[in-house]
């Protein structure tokens, strides 16, 4: 077992430190939300990238305090390498490449995804491979087979927008503010699942997700029932959009499981926060595991989780880490 890892994740808008302990529990987790992106409706990439500058160092600070920690006990240095936004992601990449050169510390690189996963990893109940995972998030949406703790086979993934999205989307339709997972959530609360017969792409085969069509029909039914009755009506439109949602997202996971023959299941994401997935989840019959919500939204203690399980990247690859974007390299 090794020494205390510290992670940074910067693939979206959350700068992210975390310090995990080699038994793989986490001594510090600081999420610094950068709270400005509201007012555009939706995540600005250069203001993302932007933000990183300023609020990285000190969310890195926070982490090794909150840590009782100081770097000269940090012994690995973790960060995401991809997918996410580009310039973001840069941010991160070069302030652990200099903190691991100026210390003489190993860097390991990890995929953002294989993070998701790794946060049923964590101590003190770690969930072992194998399992299927759904991961469902701002940017993604996808099943994994996860066979071991360093890698995944992808068995579906969404046809269009991820969950995330979808559920940000509806909620700016329906007049609330981003992101709109959570806000989306608090309102449904109030409304009738069953006034909405929204679709769930039942016809899409396999494993994959699409959820264009549940967004367009959420805008149709505004649109049909007129100003003042879409206003009246908000929290039932909400209730159902959602309930589509998470049926999509259950009915693909009960798919994976049946094609596959497997009895466990585990979440990730950060629609993975949503209390009605979670329940649904919950209720499928088998074991399942589900992580704690700040362990699914975006987050580096699921990063130096990963990390526990990869290699370090050699000395030269140290110094010329590059981020990527998008899945492709992975
Ligand atoms: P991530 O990209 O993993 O940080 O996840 C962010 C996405 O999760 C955003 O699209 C949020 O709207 C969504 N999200 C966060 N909390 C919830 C929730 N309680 N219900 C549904 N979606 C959520
Ligand atoms: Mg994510």
């Amino acid at each position: 077992m090794s020494g205390p890892i510290l992670a940074i994740e910067t693939s979206c808008d959350d700068s992210c430190a975390a310090v995990l302990a080699g038994d793989g529990s986490v001594l510090s987790n600081v999420i610094s939300s950068q709270g400005i992106h509201d007012r555009y409706g939706g995540v600005v990439p250069e203001i993302a990238a932007r933000h990183h500058l300023e609020l990285l160092t000190p969310a890195i600070q926070s982490a090794l305090s909150d840590a009782g920690l100081g770097l000269g006990q940090i012994e690995r240095i973790a960060v995401t390498q991809g997918p996410g936004l580009i310039g973001a992601l840069l941010v991160g990449v070069g302030q652990a490449k200099a903190i691991a050169a100026a210390r003489g510390l190993p860097l390991v690189a990890v995929d953002h995804l294989q993070g998701h996963i790794a946060a049923n990893f964590i101590s003190p109940e770690p969930f072992e491979p194998p399992f299927i995972c759904l991961i469902a998030s701002g940017g993604h949406t996808l099943l994994a087979r996860v066979e071991d703790h360093s890698s995944f086979i992808t068995l579906g993934e969404t046809l269009d927008d991820a969950a995330g999205e979808a559920f940000d989307k509806g909620a700016r339709m329906l007049g609330l503010p981003f992101p709109g997972g959570p806000a989306l959530e608090a309102l449904a609360a109030t409304g009738d699942a069953d006034a909405f017969d929204f679709p769930t792409a039942r016809n899409v085969k396999g494993c994959d997700f699409s959820f264009a069509g549940v967004k367009t029909a959420l805008l149709y039914a505004i649109r049909d029932l007129g100003e003042k009755d879409a206003e009246r009506r908000r929290a039932d439109l909400a209730a159902s959009y959602q309930q589509a949602i998470v049926e999509a997202l259950v009915e693909r996971l009960s798919r994976a499981l049946e094609a596959d023959g497997g009895d466990r299941v585990a979440i990730g994401g950060g629609v993975a926060a949503n209390g009605s997935l979670r329940a649904r989840v919950e209720a499928l019959g088998v074991t399942s595991h589900i992580p704690a919500r700040e362990l699914c939204t975006d987050n580096a203690a699921m990063i130096a989780s990963a990390a526990r399980f990869l290699p370090d990247c050699s000395q030269q690859a140290a110094l010329t880490l590059d981020a990527y974007p998008s899945g492709a390299q992975r």
